[in-house]
């Protein structure tokens, strides 16, 4: 199972080249993304061929997460006679919002297959796929891949506000990709993202095998948050950036 990096930045940021979430998750030839931030597609593009997907995956319904489901439905109704199709799983309400965008009933029922994510295990192609629900939105999810014949997987966090629920998915030896948006921290009251020390205390007390850090809030300095998560946890640390490509 391979993680290919395309985008890791939060909602906004001044890093050059920054774009929104999206991690590229395959194996063989099944092809599953988790988000799709704002940017993502040219980088999906230099990856994969769109349409290879298997499905996209959002983790909820910010638009750094999933705003560019708008040109990929663009690029699969118009570069394609008949247009194609791809499955997108997601929280409940996500094609509503794409239609909303373009004031359009159906605008995305036209290339996009939606079905509400919720935290039921899929088999897709040849990768497993189960979500689990974390706090942040009213339906935000964390998401767990693993070969579909057992195997250490990723757990990705999505945004969330509490480290705690990463536990259930987590299975030991897994990777940990996981937002660290308050770098150091600490996080503002109220405010429902991880820092460095929560993060390091969910993969301490997990068995995760390694972890792998994103979604980095704009002002914060990447050194001092991976020191901040080695703090706690003895296992790797580091940040992944877009192009990152890792054999897991
Ligand atoms: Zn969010």
């Amino acid at each position: 199972m391979r993680l290919t990096v395309l985008g890791a930045g939060p909602a906004y940021t001044d890093r050059i080249g920054a774009t929104g979430a999206c991690y590229l998750v395959s194996d063989g030839a099944t092809h599953i993304v988790l988000d799709l931030g704002q940017g993502s597609l040219p980088r999906l593009f230099a990856a994969i061929p769109p349409t290879d997907l298997a499905a996209v995956a959002i983790s909820h319904l910010h638009p750094d997460h999933y705003i560019d489901l708008v040109p990929l439905r663009h690029y699969l109704r118009y570069e394609h006679e008949p247009p194609r199709r791809v499955r997108v799983l997601g929280p409940a309400g996500l094609a509503d919002r794409l239609d909303a965008l373009h004031d359009e009933p159906g605008f995305s029922a036209q290339a996009l297959d939606t079905e509400v994510l919720g935290t039921g295990e899929r088999v897709i192609g040849s990768l497993r796929l189960r979500a689990g629900l974390v706090r942040h939105t009213a339906e935000s999810y964390a998401m767990r891949v693993a070969p579909a014949g057992g195997g250490p997987g990723l757990v990705y966090s999505g945004d969330c506000g509490r480290a705690a629920d990463l536990g259930p998915l987590i299975e030991p030896g897994d990777t940990l990709l996981t937002e660290v948006s308050f770098g150091p921290g600490p996080i503002p009251d109220g405010v429902a993202h991880l820092d460095g020390p929560s993060v390091a205390g969910i993969a301490g007390s997990s068995g995760v095998g390694r972890v792998l850090l994103t979604h980095l809030q704009m002002g914060f300095d990447p050194d001092e948050t991976e020191a901040s998560v080695r703090a706690g946890y003895d296992g790797p640390v580091s940040f992944v950036w877009p192009g990152s490509v890792l054999d897991l």
